[in-house]
């Protein structure tokens, strides 16, 4: 395999800028760039060493820099890999991978040294994927999630479902195999157990995994209710912005504005929505159109009335149309009153919240009545959450195999009919740990990353 270099750090000024190298000849490419005070060379240092001395490039001296040496197996690619540490200066970090190239090595693709790891065993598909995760992570939660997935998490609850089929497929193989030895035939019974305890694992993880959407990319929440309780006031006192546009003329609000929105630790993907009403303005049709459709598809519902008004018959329909959907009510303009929540709308509610999106009061009660709908319940990312629609996909076509499997069964085919629907399961779970998995979806996963990662 070839030997190749990349700069890992970001292309931007810095402290420090690492111009890495991994392949059999990393140590020879590292001895023509780098020259050690001390005289060392990377070929005759033990793995886990550094060294100070010059990054080099035509005898002349580019930089003060410093050589680590890593050698395989025990380094990220499990090959050979050098170091070499430089001041964080965009053209001098490239002078040093200009000098690592003309040396002899190749510039590494996106995501390669990742995939090196990944192939020489060192990390799990999942693993790898956890990479990217943790690089991109942009709250603690989010962080805690990588990490767990990083540290094979997802790895070792997929791989136990296969452990599981296996034996199934262990037990139906020796029976085929010597009907004649005393091996005991598959009792229906129990085989069905086996088999529908397989799919309840994998239901499970499959419902899970909305848990892992929601830490990384936040809980998609849409603001609705009927025009002029105050909407689009709340949006931009969630967002911190005067964005959207905010009069007490009805109607305002046509289309649907987007921002991503940070409440202490709960990220929010917030939706301001046109006032849910009857129009004939066509524009404002539109907008009521979209508001709908995007009540159906939130994670959330903030469902906003104005406390200083009754309930109007468009809040009527509103509370109506929340039936089976997470939501949260706002008794906005509480500055105005001093009304309590009337109770038609407080029993509709998970939590109702009063609220003067004006003023800016109730924020708190909000946060945390987020937190307690989606992140205090019984998942935790240690169990092993999927992490993407790639490792849902494979899921879901292995509960698919299961349940034809299960079916099979049941309708009375021949063994070997089921034998092949456990086998397909299995490969769709290995394909989720990368076990075995198509060179296509492998370059998929690794173009994602970035070059030097
Ligand atoms: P939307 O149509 O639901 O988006 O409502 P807007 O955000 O455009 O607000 C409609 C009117 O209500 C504006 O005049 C706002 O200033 C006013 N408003 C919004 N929130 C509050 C509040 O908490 N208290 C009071 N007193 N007025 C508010
Ligand atoms: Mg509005």
């Amino acid at each position: 395999m070839s030997t190749i270099a990349a700069i890992s750090t970001p292309h931007a000024e810095g402290g420090i800028a690492v111009i890495r190298i991994s392949g059999s000849r990393a140590f020879q490419v590292a001895d023509c760039i780098f020259k050690s005070v001390s005289g060392k060379r990377a070929v005759d240092m033990p793995g886990y060493t550094c060294t100070f001395g010059h990054a080099v490039k035509d005898g002349d001296i580019l930089d003060e820099a410093v050589l680590t040496v890593f050698r395989s197996p025990m380094s990220y690619t499990g090959e050979d890999v050098a170091e070499i540490s430089c001041h964080g200066g965009i053209f001098v970090s490239r002078e040093i991978l200009r000098a690592a190239l003309m040396a002899g090595a190749e510039p590494a693709q996106a995501g390669e040294f990742t995939r090196r790891a990944f192939q020489n065993g060192k990390m799990s598909l999942t693993q790898a994927e956890a990479v990217m995760d943790v690089i991109s992570a942009d709250s603690s939660r989010e962080l805690k999630f990588a990490i767990s997935l990083k540290e094979g998490a997802v790895f070792r609850r997929i791989r136990g479902i296969i452990d599981d089929i296996v034996k199934v497929l262990g037990a139906l193989a020796a029976w085929a195999d010597y009907p004649e030895d005393d091996i005991p035939e598959v009792e229906p019974e129990s085989f069905q157990l086996s088999l529908s305890t397989i799919q309840h694992k994998l239901v499970e993880i499959i419902n899970t995994s909305d848990y892992g959407r929601i830490i990384k990319d936040g809980v998609s929440a849409v603001i609705v209710g009927r025009p002029n309780v105050g909407k689009s006031t709340l949006f931009n006192l969630l967002s911190g912005c005067e964005r959207s546009i905010v009069t007490d003329i009805a109607g305002t609000t046509r289309d649907v504005l987007e921002e991503r929105v940070r409440l202490g630790d709960v990220t929010l993907r917030l939706w301001d929505t046109a006032g849910l009403r009857e129009t004939d303005d066509v524009i404002e049709k539109i907008g009521v159109n979209i508001a709908r459709e995007r009540l159906e598809q939130a994670d959330l519902v903030l469902a906003v009335f104005d406390g200083s008004e009754g309930l109007s018959a468009e809040d009527h329909e509103l509370l109506k149309g929340l039936a089976g959907k997470k939501a949260i009510g706002i008794i906005n303009k509480m500055d105005c009153i001093d009304k309590c929540i009337p109770e038609d709308i407080e029993r509709n509610f998970y939590k109702c919240i009063p609220m003067s999106a004006k003023q800016g009061t109730g924020l708190e009660e909000l946060r945390q009545a987020i937190e307690n709908m989606f992140y205090s319940g019984q998942v935790t990312p240690e169990m092993g959450i999927l992490a993407n629609e790639r490792q849902l996909d494979c899921a879901r076509n292995a509960l698919k195999a299961i349940e034809d499997a299960i079916n099979a069964h049941r309708s009375g085919e021949m063994l070997d009919a089921v034998t092949v629907l456990l086998d397909e399961a299995c490969e769709h779970l290995m394909n989720l740990t990368g076990e075995r998995v198509s060179e296509k979806v492998v370059e998929d996963v690794f173009t994602r990353f970035c070059v030097g990662k």
